[in-house]
């Protein structure tokens, strides 16, 4: 059972950003590993406050757990709640410590588990925006997307760095905010990377680097939404040496539909029968987010029913089965009538057919959306 976000911070769920970002400096400074060598009890929870703060400090992210709790990170291949690493948790404090930490375009931190280990360069993420049709949010959708990534160039050779010998980090001494602190500074030569460049061909940029368009294929699952961001994992730019390739980033856009209404899961559908239809009954076409879907309407049926076709609406994101699509019936009263038409509803409008007598099931609209948010 994982813990509460909220308890993790020690803060109240109606917590301003401002508080959030408080408490979580708190503990981070509390548990930093550099304060607490060798200590696995602190190292766990200095990972677990990054990940409580990584979910809370985003409006969508925090959303959502307010909603669904931790299953709203599981399944589906969205960062947020588990899975992070110590680059992604220094990569935080460059926004929440200011420049003191995580400097550079690779971080500067010292590391972890007892120093004089290299950290691997990353590369830096490339970002996409996507734009899905309701169909393709309802049931997941494989995109191929073109992305002009960096890549090491072919014939290039690399030299251990001479200023760090091959370690990729300087030591010096900082005055930080968690005070005087023995830390391992990325090499300004090598950026890090313990190589510098031997040989490369003409066209290579500096790191040794060329721009190669590549085809990327990005599975995204059912349930996503307007301003979520996917991950694909190395498919960002390579980066220089033996380090380990950036991330894409993927924001998801959608298109309004034509008729169908997303809320939550569900999907809504106005349809309109005319007066005789539903005196006589009917059977009608709709839309749905897998092709048209016929619908029989009884004779008799009232304006403001609503029918629902379960499982006919969006595949949920965690993955727990899909929505309903809910048909709102409307019946279309005329608005003009001829003489012929008026005369046949004045001969017919004290036949006790035409007296409204709800009965107990023809409840009222006000029961009726209860009922659906029950
Ligand atoms: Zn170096």
């Amino acid at each position: 059972m994982k813990q509460d976000y909220y308890d993790i911070l020690g803060i109240g769920k109606n917590a301003s950003t401002a508080e959030i970002k408080k408490a979580y400096r708190k503990k981070a400074i509390e548990y930093h590993p550099d304060k607490n060598p060798g200590d696995a009890k602190a190292e766990e929870m200095f990972k677990t406050a990054a990940e409580a703060y990584e979910v809370l400090s985003d409006p969508n992210k925090k959303a959502r757990y307010d909603q669904y709790g931790h299953a709203a990170f599981e399944g589906g291949g969205f960062g947020g709640g588990g899975g992070m690493n110590m680059d992604d948790i220094f990569s935080q404090f460059g926004d929440i410590f200011g420049s003191a930490f995580g400097g550079g375009g690779f971080g500067g931190f010292s590391g972890f588990g007892g120093g004089g280990q290299q950290r691997r360069v990353k590369g830096s993420n490339l970002r996409i925006r996507v734009k899905l049709t309701l169909e393709e949010v309802a049931n997941g959708v494989e995109k191929t997307v073109k992305v002009r990534r960096k890549v090491q160039a072919e014939g290039v050779t690399y030299t251990t760095c001479a200023t760090c010998g091959g370690r990729g980090q300087v030591t010096k001494i900082t005055n930080t905010i968690l005070g005087r602190m023995q830390t391992a500074a990325t090499c300004n030569v090598c950026g890090g990377s313990g190589q510098t460049i031997d040989k490369k061909p003409n066209e290579a940029d500096a790191h040794g680097m060329i721009v190669k368009e590549e085809t990327v294929s990005i599975k995204i699952p059912g349930g996503v939404e307007e301003g979520m961001q996917l991950k694909v994992s190395g498919k960002g730019n390579d980066a220089p040496g033996n380090g380990v390739p950036g991330d894409l980033l993927v924001a998801i856009e959608t298109e309004e539909h034509n008729t169908l209404k997303r809320e939550g899961d569900n999907l809504h559908y106005d349809l309109y029968i005319s007066f005789s239809e539903a005196v006589l009954g009917t059977s009608k076409e709709i839309d749905s987010v897998t092709g048209k879907v016929r619908i029989k309407l009884e004779a008799g049926i009232q304006s403001g029913k609503i029918l629902r076709l379960r499982g006919k609406g969006i595949t949920s994101l965690n993955g727990y089965g899909a929505g309903d699509l809910l048909v709102h019936v409307n019946v279309w009263t005329p608005k003009e009538a001829n003489k012929e038409q008026r005369e046949f509803f004045e001969r017919m409008q004290n036949h006790e057919n035409f007296m409204p007598n709800p009965e107990k099931s023809d409840k009222s609209f006000f029961e009726k959306v209860k009922d659906m948010f029950s």
